[in-house]
C-alpha cells in the first residue's frame, strides 16, 4: 500500500463539481473474486434495509483516501446530460489512439486530460454545463472515425469506448459507471494519475479545474446535421417510441409533424426541434426531437422532454379520458 493521502474539504467540493453527475454509483470489491481474481464492481446498499446508497461527501472522501474505490455514471436520466465524457482505450496501442484523439481535439479547442491505467488510459474531457449524452457520442465517434481509431462498438474486439455508453437511459436506469479518477485501482493496489501534473491529489485537481471545457454552442456546432455511425446506432437499438393516446373516433388525430415546423429525416425518424426544448430556450440545433417515419404517433425527445411537456408546449395537452 502506498503512503497515505489526505484529503480536504475544498478538494471534496472540486471533485463532485467536476466528476459527480448523479447520486448513485458503484462500489469495487475490495477483496477479488475467488474464481476470476478481479475485484469487481456492484452497487452498495444500506446494511440492514437493502436500500441503495447514495454518494456523499464522505463516499468521495473515502475514495480519494484510498478507503473505498468508486465508480460514476456518465449519464443523469432526469435530463440525459453528463458533465464529462471520458473514453476508454486498453488495447495494444491505445495510447497512440488517445495522444492521437487529444491532439485532434485541440484542433477544437477542446482540452482533455489523459490518466493512466492498468493498461492504456482514459481521456476526459470536461463539460461547461451538462451537455447531453448522445451529442457527445455523435462528436467522439464522428471523430474517432475520421481518425481512423477503432471504436469497440462497432463490433470490434478491440477499440476505445466512449462513457456514456448510451444516448439516453430510462428513468430508474444506471447506464455505465467508470473508475472514478484519483483513487486506488483495487485489482492494481495503486493509484492512476493524470498525465501533465505532479502527482498529488491538489496539483491534479489544479490541473483538471484549469482545463478548458466544452460549452453548449461549441457541442452544437460540432455535431450539426451530424448522427452516431449507423453501425453504431444500430447496436444502441431503436428510438424507444412513446406512444400516444389512441384517439378515438369523431375527433382529429393529433399529429406532431402539424406543429415542429421544419423537419428532416435522419435514419427512421424525421428529426426537428423539440417544441419543450424551444420553451425554454433549448435546442438551438433543432434536432432533439425524433419522429418515427413509419408510424408519426410515436416521438421523443433526446432530452428527455415527456410526451405531456411536449404536447403541452405546443398548446395541445393530452386530454386525460374519463372513464363513464
Ligand atoms: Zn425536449
Amino acid at each position: 500500500m502506498e503512503r497515505r493521502v489526505r484529503a480536504t474539504p475544498a478538494l471534496i467540493q472540486d471533485y463532485v463539481r467536476l466528476f459527480v453527475n448523479r447520486r448513485a454509483y458503484t462500489l469495487q470489491s475490495a477483496r477479488p473474486h475467488p474464481d476470476s481474481g478481479r475485484h469487481y464492481y456492484y452497487r452498495p446498499k444500506e446494511r440492514g434495509s437493502g436500500a441503495p446508497l447514495h454518494l456523499t461527501e464522505k463516499t468521495v472522501w473515502d475514495h480519494l483516501e484510498g478507503k473505498i474505490t468508486i465508480g460514476l455514471y456518465a449519464i443523469n436520466p432526469s435530463n440525459q446530460r453528463c458533465k464529462w465524457v471520458a473514453i476508454d482505450a486498453d488495447y495494444k496501442n491505445a495510447m497512440e489512439d488517445l495522444v492521437k484523439l487529444q491532439y485532434y481535439l485541440t484542433q477544437d479547442r477542446v482540452d482533455s486530460a489523459l490518466e493512466m491505467s492498468r493498461r492504456g488510459g482514459h481521456l476526459w474531457i470536461f463539460l461547461a454545463v451538462p451537455l447531453l449524452a448522445r451529442k457527445c457520442r455523435i462528436y467522439i465517434y464522428d471523430l474517432a472515425r475520421r481518425l481512423g481509431v477503432p471504436v469497440k462498438e462497432s463490433g470490434l474486439a478491440e477499440g476505445i469506448e466512449v462513457f456514456p455508453k448510451h444516448d439516453a437511459i430510462g428513468t430508474g436506469a444506471f447506464g455505465n459507471a467508470l473508475r472514478g479518477p484519483l483513487g486506488i485501482h483495487r485489482g492494481a493496489d495503486r493509484r492512476f494519475w493524470f498525465y501533465g501534473a505532479d502527482y498529488g491529489l491538489e496539483a491534479q485537481m489544479e490541473f483538471l479545474k484549469r482545463l478548458r471545457r466544452v460549452t453548449e454552442e461549441e457541442l452544437d456546432r460540432f455535431t450539426a446535421g451530424k448522427e452516431l455511425p449507423a453501425d453504431i446506432a444500430k447496436l444502441q437499438g431503436e428510438v424507444k417510441p412513446i406512444g400516444e393516446l389512441r384517439t378515438g373516433g369523431s375527433r382529429k388525430a393529433f399529429c406532431i409533424l402539424d406543429h415542429v415546423g421544419k423537419t428532416r429525416i435522419m435514419g427512421k425518424n424525421y428529426v426537428a426541434r423539440c417544441p419543450s426544448c424551444a420553451q425554454v430556450g433549448h435546442d438551438r440545433s433543432g434536432d432533439n426531437l425524433a419522429i418515427l417515419v413509419s408510424d408519426r404517433r410515436f416521438y421523443q425527445c433526446w432530452a428527455g422532454c415527456t410526451k405531456e411537456m411536449i404536447r403541452a408546449a405546443l398548446g395541445q395537452p393530452i386530454r386525460v379520458q374519463q372513464r363513464a
